[in-house]
């Protein structure tokens, strides 16, 4: 499941933007993520287990600049 973060979680590795829903690679993170943005808009929410796999069970598309491989 995804829990909505109101700052950058610690010990998380994925990252999801509810807007885009789109999920960043916090190990990998490039200024495009944007990652400050995301959780200033209130947009942030981590996953339970924080893996890509869960992310992409629950409908978020990569990253396009810390992950990339786009599935849509
Ligand atoms: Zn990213």
């Amino acid at each position: 499941m995804a829990t909505p973060v109101k700052g950058r979680p610690p010990g998380k590795r994925y990252l999801g933007n509810t807007n885009k829903k789109e999920v960043h690679d916090l190990h990998n993170e490039t200024p495009q993520c944007q990652i400050n943005e995301i959780i200033a808009a209130g947009h942030a929410v981590v996953f339970d287990p924080d893996t890509l796999g869960q992310a992409h069970r629950e409908g978020y598309d990569n990253g396009a600049y810390c992950i990339g491989g786009s599935k849509r």
